[in-house]
């Protein structure tokens, strides 16, 4: 006996807020970053600890975030992890995690020095988005995954910051 999408959603739509999609999505949305995704029935509590293959301990994320949920028995804790990284604005999660990235990886935030600059914020704003669709042809998205993750998102918000910083004469640190 195998459980549909579809009814993972209607049980939770009964039972359950604080989600990052609303429910009449959430069949194709992930739960947790909310991008269109191939979506898994990840359980709450897995099998080997005790877990059933039952709709009340299942719920629909992208295989990205099912690889970040705790796996624990108490079920509270895939729940206050869900509703505490989710974010509802659709479409925005894994660039924001890349955003992240880049400060951990570079150890400052992106763009900081054009702030001092005499770089208009609108039109630096206007070229970022015109030089990302260049740099993202540049990177391969991991097999399976539908996406860029965040480590790759850092280095092309890196790639556009150098552009912009050559093109507006910005020395980057
Ligand atoms: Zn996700």
């Amino acid at each position: 006996m195998s459980v549909s999408n579809r009814q993972i959603v209607d049980h939770w739509a009964q039972h359950a807020s604080g989600v990052a999609v609303d429910w009449d999505q959430a069949h194709e949305r992930c739960w947790r970053c909310g991008y269109r995704a191939e979506l898994e029935k990840c359980p709450i509590v897995p099998e080997s600890l005790g877990g059933t293959d039952t709709v009340d301990n299942l719920v629909l994320l992208c295989g990205r975030c099912g690889r970040e949920a705790p796996v624990h028995q108490d079920p509270g804790y895939l729940w206050r992890w869900l509703r505490a990284t989710s974010v509802s604005s659709h479409d925005t999660y894994w660039t924001l995690r890349g955003w992240e990235e880049f400060e951990v990886i570079f150890g400052r935030k992106p763009l900081e020095c054009f702030k001092e600059a005499e770089v208009d914020h609108r039109s630096l704003n206007a070229e970022c988005r015109a030089l990302a669709a260049d740099e993202f042809a540049k990177t391969v998205i991991h097999f399976g995954e539908g996406r860029l993750n965040p480590s790759t998102i850092a280095c092309v918000i890196a790639e556009i910051e150098k552009k912009l910083a050559d093109r507006h004469g910005i020395t980057l640190p």
